[in-house]
């Protein structure tokens, strides 16, 4: 038996900045260092450069886990398992997260969606420890969701895109074409930060209480969290991003989930104990750089 402690390394690579760290089992972060992400080369050096130094000082990396942003290829099958796939951030379509990490650790390397990760962070350590079917929805530059079933998130045809749905439009907001280049008017459209502050020239939180804007961010937020109780039927929904820093927000969407259900589900999470239904996450900006410990401590004990 040695004494040496369990380390692993953990990569949040966010399409603004790059956080790498290493940890232990404990969940807790040794060393981070973060910078903005910049193109993919030089990106991933210095992420490779932060392991390769501050793990010859800490002591040898058992895994290593990656949350990217996406879109990613999840489907281990697949030849481009680990590379993300094609988005608007120049130069990143098709860049392979992985490859050059396996060469230079030649360890276990756990993958996933950022917002996945974040997910599964909650879910093991944090504001969702206590159930383990929940969504993880972040509302901030766009707007994503994590989704896990059964403590696993989940994978099938690609990645859940919560954030591409259609809301119904609130009445006072119909002349808004919303700002989705794919869509238009999708819910990333009409609720992200960028949406709020095409509409308003504000961030939400910076807007009087009275204004309009709030009614209408809770009512689609609202909607979005009654669509994924009826769907995929969460025992948490955990709501976080920048859009969510006034506290405010949580509380104004709680109703418009009940009024969007429309009486229908019967059961007490979503009435009377609905406060502890649609929460706040218990880490904040670390949730992604933690999904990506938990990520490397599930990667070494599958093998
Ligand atoms: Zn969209």
């Amino acid at each position: 038996m040695t004494n040496q402690p369990r380390l692993f390394g953990a990569i949040e690579a966010g399409g603004t900045k790059f956080v790498v760290a290493i940890g232990n089992e404990r969940g807790e972060i040794l060393e981070r260092e973060r910078f903005p992400t910049a193109d993919p080369a030089s990106t991933l050096a210095a992420t490779h450069a932060f392991l390769r130094h501050r793990g010859k000082a800490l002591g040898a990396l058992e895994s290593i886990g990656v949350a990217s942003f996406g879109p990613v290829e999840l489907d281990k099958a697949s030849p481009r398992y680990g590379c993300i796939g094609h988005t608007p951030k120049a130069g990143w379509s098709g860049t392979d997260m992985m490859g050059g990490l396996a060469r230079e650790f030649r360890c276990p390397i756990g993958f996933e969606l950022d917002v996945n990760a974040a997910a599964l962070a909650e879910y093991r350590w944090g504001a969702a420890r206590d159930v383990d079917h929940l969504v993880y929805l972040t509302i901030g530059t766009g707007i994503g969701g994590g989704v896990i079933i059964g403590g696993a998130p989940i994978h099938g045809l690609m990645h859940p895109e919560i954030g591409h749905i259609y809301p119904r439009r609130h009445a006072l907001d119909l002349g808004f074409e919303g700002v989705c280049p794919f869509h238009g008017d999708c819910l990333e459209g009409l609720a992200s930060g960028p949406a709020i502050l095409a509409r308003t020239g504000a961030e939400l939180r910076q807007l009087d209480a009275t204004h309009p804007q709030w009614e209408i961010e809770a009512d689609y937020l609202g909607q979005l969290c009654a669509q994924l109780v009826l769907t995929v039927s969460p025992r948490r929904i955990v709501v976080g991003g920048g859009v969510m820093s006034s506290p405010r927000l949580l509380s104004l969407i709680r109703p418009r989930l009940q009024h969007w259900l429309g009486g229908y589900i019967e059961r007490g999470e979503v009435h009377a104990s609905v406060d502890g239904y649609v929460v706040a996450p218990q880490f904040g900006d670390n949730a992604g750089v933690l999904g990506a410990l938990a990520l490397a401590m599930d990667a070494a004990a599958q093998t």
